[in-house]
């Protein structure tokens, strides 16, 4: 039976390291580590990120910064470097065990002199102290009996593709020890590293700590028999001045606690809290191992992102397992990747949703610079909550002139989606303390700068929002982009009965806010009344809604005209010629009538859905895209459709279709597909009274199950071919 739990590789190919390096990233939701090798490869990306340690750069004014990596190992072999750029790779296999996020390498690799030597390597980032990793290797001469030396250490230079964030402030070794105190240049965040590595041998091994300056380390020799093996485990311990003041004593501390060999230690409880995180998450998928394989990979790196023990970071839109976006967290978590938790995990919803509150100062100063009251997100957000999305990057598609990026000015559907994924989680859960304490003040503040950002057009007697971008960012500087609008009105409205509501049932809370943010019953009653008075227009005889003024007066390309094609369609034709067309980068109609059926009448869900659906570039567009595409295809009884972006989304990382995986995995793609499982075929409905199963299971699939948690309670949902499909 094919394991549906294992990511496997079973050759050695340079040309994908770069995306296999994505691909086995391990993590515990406080670091993350890309899938490197231990001894190094020329031009890899060996890159341990920590949630929160973000540091300040040209262009992308911040981005997480990459840590000493604690898998380096120096391994010599009878004078010679282990290096798979040299010699000859007899075999080389991977695998990355989903389940328990251990990774496994063998390697049997020929030496230029011809010695044939045997590697086994093994690592994990323990999930049950996250501040702790482990790795072992054993290597067995095969053909010659020889020296083998072992150097393990801490490397202080370690820079964020060529960019230097470190400021190197103390290191030292000890017995089998070693450590680094450095800091961040700007943020000054201080990181601590403690690593330990011991080998074992049958015959006499010889010890020496090296202490040059940036690279101490713990270096061992000794001899081996063709035949005999020598294992040497590494256990590193990293801490952070986000931890506690003294993260470099917090480190040594750590690893003083262990026995010399730690891995029989840690790893019970870090397997055990892998079964547990499992047991609450996992989707069953029968009938379809693509598709199994891919849920559960997709889960495994939201998983390895989410952060369990600190409410103050949120996840990037690639994770924590590449340099994509630099770690900077946007629309992708609220409304892609925090269903999921929502759903499974909504302690971890709750965290992420924590981040948010606690930066509403940030929110805040964005509203005020631009001239509004309340708080507006910021499209882009990184450590402290402020707008980091790049002014200028370079043209991907010419490289030869810059591009101003409009996105951290104009894309401001952001801050209803963040009101509209707290309000997710409290119907969800019910979970009224964070609603009184946190989530009402992020859903009233924002709601303050609508009604300040609201622009009243007195030919039409409407209010209008212009000068936007929408989900679609193929067309920028739009007006009255539907999604915007409606979401608006939607957040509006939510506001204006939220804070009905704190008044009549939590007078105390509401007391504290009102006045706060300066509110009255008058503020309720003009929300409401501007709400209705947002321009929201459909065609009165199709139900079709115009994605943005002027949007049906662009040209009408034919996608299918541009086939067969490698490419998006902005790169196809170019940022200008794409803006021309009706062709959009992802759902953007779709995407709201997703987020609010209840707006809409079937007849005006199929219209729009037919219209726009022609007109998606879910190929190569936004990542973003095929997933919600999928849900709404199922929901719409059209299985092919949703299958094959259900597929999309699955293939999204695992197969190198967007040509730049390696960036990190697509955190939105992976939440998406979770929700195409279990709202689109799943079918899963959810509103006040309660939820139910309209399940529409592609023809192939066998079983689809999965557990979400409702109002405090966990729900099973095992749905089987026969009674899937109706
Ligand atoms: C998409 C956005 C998304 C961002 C980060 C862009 O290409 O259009 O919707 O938020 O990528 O994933």
């Amino acid at each position: 039976m094919t394991d549906l739990w294992t990511i496997s590789e079973t050759s050695f190919d340079s040309g994908r390291i770069r995306h296999n390096e994505t691909v086995f990233t391990q993590g515990n939701g406080y670091l993350n580590t890309r899938g490197a090798f231990e001894e190094y490869f020329p031009n890899e990306q060996r890159t341990t990120f920590v949630h929160g340690v973000f540091d300040d750069v040209p262009v992308v004014f911040t981005e997480l910064v990459n840590f000493p990596d604690w898998l380096e190992l120096e391994i010599i072999l009878a004078g010679e470097r282990f290096s798979l750029a040299e010699g000859e790779i007899l075999s080389h296999e991977r695998q990355l065990s989903l389940r328990n996020g251990l990774l496994t390498r063998q390697v049997r690799w020929r030496s230029p002199k011809g010695r044939t030597t045997r590697l086994e390597f093994r690592r994990f980032t323990s999930l049950a102290n996250v501040h702790l990793a482990n790795l072992q290797v054993s290597i067995t001469p095969e053909d010659y009996s020889g020296s083998v030396e072992v150097r393990g250490g801490l490397y202080a230079g370690a820079d964020n593709l060529g960019y230097k964030h470190w400021e190197w402030l103390e290191q030292g070794s000890g017995k089998h020890e070693c450590w680094l105190r450095l800091r961040t240049k700007t943020t000054r965040i201080e990181a601590g590293l403690a690593a330990r590595l011991t080998v074992t041998a049958g015959d006499e091994v010889s010890r020496r700590t090296c202490n040059s300056r940036g690279h101490p380390g713990v270096e061992y020799k000794t001899h081996l028999k063709a035949g005999t093996s020598l294992l040497a485990e590494k256990t590193v311990s990293i801490f952070t001045g986000r931890d506690g003041t003294h993260p470099l004593e917090m480190a040594r501390a750590e690893l003083a606690r262990l026995p010399e060999s730690a891995w029989d230690t840690l790893w019970p409880e870090h397997a055990r809290r892998w079964d547990e995180e499992w047991e609450r998450c996992d989707v069953i998928i029968e009938g379809d191992d693509e598709a199994q394989l891919a849920m559960r990979f997709s889960l495994y790196h939201l998983l390895i992102a989410a952060p369990r023990q600190d409410e103050r970071v949120n996840i990037g839109a690639k994770t924590l397992s590449g340099y994509g976006y630099r770690g900077h967290a946007f629309w992708d978590t609220e409304i892609f990747m925090l269903p999921f938790f929502t759903y499974t995990r909504p302690e971890i919803a709750r965290n992420l949703l924590s981040y948010r509150f606690h930066n509403l100062p940030g929110a805040r100063e964005k509203a005020a610079l631009n001239g509004y009251s309340g708080a507006q997100y910021p499209w882009e957000s990184a450590g402290d909550g402020r707008e980091v999305t790049p002014t200028w990057v370079p043209n991907p598609y010419s490289r030869t002139d810059l591009i101003r990026i409009w996105t951290g000015d104009i894309e401001i559907h952001i801050s209803t989606d963040i009101a509209y994924a707290v309000w997710q989680y409290f119907a969800a859960s019910r979970d009224e303390g964070f609603l009184i304490d946190r989530g009402a003040e992020i859903i009233l503040d924002t709601a303050r700068f609508w009604a300040s950002r609201l622009e009243w057009n007195a030919g039409r007697g409407v209010y209008e929002i212009t000068d936007v971008i929408g989900p679609d960012e193929y067309h920028d500087h739009v007006d009255n982009n539907a999604y915007t609008n409606i979401m608006a009105r939607w957040h509006l409205r939510k506001a204006a009965w939220l804070g009905k509501w704190l008044r009549d049932n939590h007078s105390e809370a509401a007391k504290r806010l009102f006045t706060q943010l300066a509110l009255s019953s008058e503020t309720l009653k003009h929300w409401q009344t501007i709400a209705e008075q947002i321009d929201c227009r459909a065609d009165e005889k199709t139900g079709l809604i115009e994605q943005f003024d002027g949007y049906f007066d662009l040209k009408d390309l034919d996608l299918e005209e541009l086939e067969p094609r490698i490419e998006s369609v902005q790169a196809l034709l170019g940022i200008e010629g794409a803006n021309q067309t009706q062709i959009i980068k992802q759902p953007d109609m779709v995407m709201l009538m997703y987020l609010l059926p209840e707006e809409f009448t079937p007849e005006s869900i199929q219209a729009n859905f037919d219209y726009y659906t022609a007109r998606t570039d879910l190929s190569y567009g936004s990542s973003l895209g095929p997933a919600i595409q999928a849900i709404m295809a199922a929901r719409l009884d059209n299985p092919e459709s949703a299958y094959e972006n259900f597929m999309r989304a699955a293939r999204a990382d695992l197969v190198e279709v967007r040509g730049n995986a390696g960036d990190g995995s697509r955190g939105a793609s992976a939440g998406g597909l979770w929700q195409a499982a279990v709202f689109g075929f799943g079918g899963l409905k959810i509103n006040d009274d309660g939820w139910s199963v309209d399940p529409k299971l592609p023809e192939h699939w066998k079983r689809l199950a999965f557990k979400f948690v409702w109002r405090g309670q966990e729900v099973k949902i095992d749905l089987k071919a026969e009674e899937g499909r109706k």
